[in-house]
């Protein structure tokens, strides 16, 4: 029965190998064990709650950005819930004292204007710091949150004017990495210190945001754990690391279907039922093109193909790939990586259909755990 129902899955569909995340959470588990510190999922990744169960045995909680994560993290994650939001509304501020521990204040107004009520509650109350030094490629400033002019984090000058209003705060947390090594950690700590030092021996924590790619093969796991203890130790603080991508780093997989090809100019297109510009938002935002297995670099063998969406958007095109026997219709492609800011990204333009979901259980077999309809683009509307 459970193999007739893996055969008819219907594509488009992602699907998440427990297999393939347990290694990543025993990588994620093994730097807890080394260094005391504590992770959290961030959710504005990855937000497939059927898999929290899984996550939550070897994770300490959930980081969140909006009402909506921290409700969820509350409800399906357990465990610590931490929130971050560029800016509190107070139309939504009591529910989410209801629904976390730890709040991380973007500005010192913010804090004046939330902090003791936060504090009544007994919450755990820090500041986002930025320290405006950037490690990041300047091209990529769309996920560089201390490029210049950035809103996220308040810099050292601020600070400084509000000082004497900050007591009661608990914690700082700073996020300025993307997709990086611990190299960059190492020397984003070493501004840290140099401009918020005085303050973090006042701290009890520190949270080192994310993208920390720490499940990715090259990655320095030796210097993270010592940075991690360096500051643990110099400091006594507790640490708090709350990675998104690299929890389910090459876990996901999206598999679609070719529908029929169009040819143009010497390009042949195959139409795929999946859409970059709905499915994979990121192939277009950060931009990136994903593999697909099987395939090679447009060229090196005989067929290339370029892969295009069923949207009206000329520019739905997830990239150009070749593979050593011809496509056909019906033929079924795997995207790789498809884990985080997939899902949480997925949208209905075009009135195209969201991918269901489902997990590659440990016993190899598929599980759907949940498909959408015209409904689900309807509900949006009005
Ligand atoms: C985006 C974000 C994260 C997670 O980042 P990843 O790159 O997915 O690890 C963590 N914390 C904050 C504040 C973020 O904005």
């Amino acid at each position: 029965m459970e193999k007739e129902r893996t055969l008819m899955l219907n594509t488009p569909y992602y699907y998440v190998d427990e297999t393939l995340l347990i290694q990543n959470l025993e990588i994620l588990k093994s730097v807890k064990d080394q260094t005391g510190c504590k992770i959290l999922l961030a959710q504005k990744a990855f937000s497939m709650f059927s898999m929290y169960p899984l996550i939550s045995q070897y994770l300490d909680g959930s980081a969140a950005s909006s009402l909506y994560e921290v409700k969820l993290g509350h409800e399906k994650f357990g465990g610590e819930t931490h929130i971050f939001s560029p800016a509190f509304s107070e139309r939504e501020f009591d529910e989410i004292l209801q629904n976390c521990d730890h709040l991380i204040f973007n500005t010192p107004a913010q804090w004046k204007k939330f902090g003791q009520r936060a504090l009544k509650a007994n919450k755990m109350c820090g500041l986002r710091i930025n320290p405006e030094f950037s490690t990041q490629n300047p091209e990529h400033a769309i996920y560089d949150p201390a490029s210049e002019g950035s809103r996220l984090g308040t810099t050292l000058s601020v600070l400084t004017e509000a000082l004497p209003d900050l007591n009661g705060l608990s914690g700082l947390h700073f996020h300025t990495l993307c997709e990086q090594n611990s190299d960059d950690l190492a020397k984003t700590l070493a501004v840290i210190e140099e401009k918020f030092g005085a303050l973090l021996f006042e701290m009890k924590w520190l949270n080192f945001g994310g993208g920390h790619h720490i499940t990715r093969e090259d990655y320095d796991l030796a210097l993270l754990i010592s940075e991690i203890k360096r500051m643990r130790e110099k400091y006594d603080l507790e640490i708090y690391l709350e990675p998104g991508e690299a929890v389910v780093l090459n876990t996901g997989f999206l598999v679609s279907e070719v529908v029929d090809f169009v040819e143009n100019a010497g390009v042949i297109n195959a139409i795929l039922d999946t859409s970059a510009a709905t499915h994979m938002p990121d192939v277009i935002e950060m931009p990136y093109r994903p593999m697909v297995i099987g395939s090679h670099e447009a060229g090196v063998c005989q067929y290339t193909y370029r892969m295009g969406g069923p949207s009206c958007l000329s520019g739905d095109v997830i990239g150009d790939y070749s593979f050593s026997t011809p496509l056909k219709v019906g033929d079924q492609l795997i995207f790789t990586d498809m884990a985080h800011y997939s899902m949480v990204k997925n949208n209905t333009f075009n009135g195209i259909g969201l991918p269901s979901i489902a997990i590659k259980q440990q016993n190899g077999e598929m599980k759907l755990i949940k498909t959408f309809g015209y409904d689900d683009f309807k509900m949006r509307l009005s």
